[in-house]
């Protein structure tokens, strides 16, 4: 975050102590109804009223022109997505004491669109995802649910368009196989929240399940 040279020992995608310090949390896990949750609950909710949602936080504040910004642009843009899985290790081992994992089955990335894996050559929610699991042993799963819809990057849109684009731009397979358990639906970045509240409307097929969702970031 800062540039500065942090030894030949450490591991791609970490940040250094002191910027690790410093990281703008967000202390979400602890807070009931905080701006992720109302993101996701606010409005049109995110299927019928049966869908329940236990608990969603996210790990860090994104602001504009925070050092921040920049790891989060090299991590899904710059192919360096171990950035990711550093700050998804950092973020499980903090909110773990929140108790925010605890009886959660499944690991679930947003899923990219199969065009726009292509391009990218990975997918960054699911190194962050993989971070998560490898502190908290709950296992990844990035096989049940798809996105059939390439919509254009979000940084490029206004909260409309977004709206609007998300639609059904997801599909589920195999759901008997998720059904009655805890999904963890992990982003890596929430903003207006409709792109999870669209998979989440996919996954309305798992039936019997409950849903908890956690964003690397929320934008202020
Ligand atoms: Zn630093």
């Amino acid at each position: 975050m800062c540039g500065a040279y942090i030894g030949e020992q450490a591991r791609r995608g970490q940040v250094c102590e002191r910027c690790k310090a410093e990281l703008p949390r967000t202390e979400q896990a602890v807070i009931d109804a905080n701006s992720t949750e109302m993101a996701l609950t606010e409005g049109k909710p995110p299927v019928k009223k049966t869908m329940h949602i236990e608990r969603a936080a996210a790990f860090l504040f994104y602001e504009k022109d925070h050092p921040l910004q920049q790891v989060i642009h090299r991590m899904k843009y710059a192919d360096q997505p171990l950035i990711g899985y550093e700050l998804g290790r950092q973020a499980a081992i903090e909110m773990q004491d929140a108790e925010f994992f605890d009886e959660i089955d499944v690991i679930v990335p947003m899923p990219l669109h199969p065009r726009r894996l292509r391009e990218r050559g990975y997918n960054q929610s699911l190194y962050i995802a993989q971070g998560i699991s490898e502190v908290t042993g709950i296992p990844v799963d990035s096989t049940h649910v798809t996105r059939i819809k390439n919509t254009p990057k979000q940084a490029l849109q206004s909260g409309e368009g977004r709206k609007t684009n998300v639609t059904d731009a997801f599909a589920v397979n195999h759901p008997e196989q998720m059904y009655h358990k805890h999904i963890l639906v992990v982003d890596d970045l929430i903003t207006t929240g409709e792109t999870v509240k669209s998979c989440l409307r996919a996954m309305r097929f798992f039936r019997g399940a409950r849903f908890s969702v956690f964003a690397l970031c929320k934008a202020r």
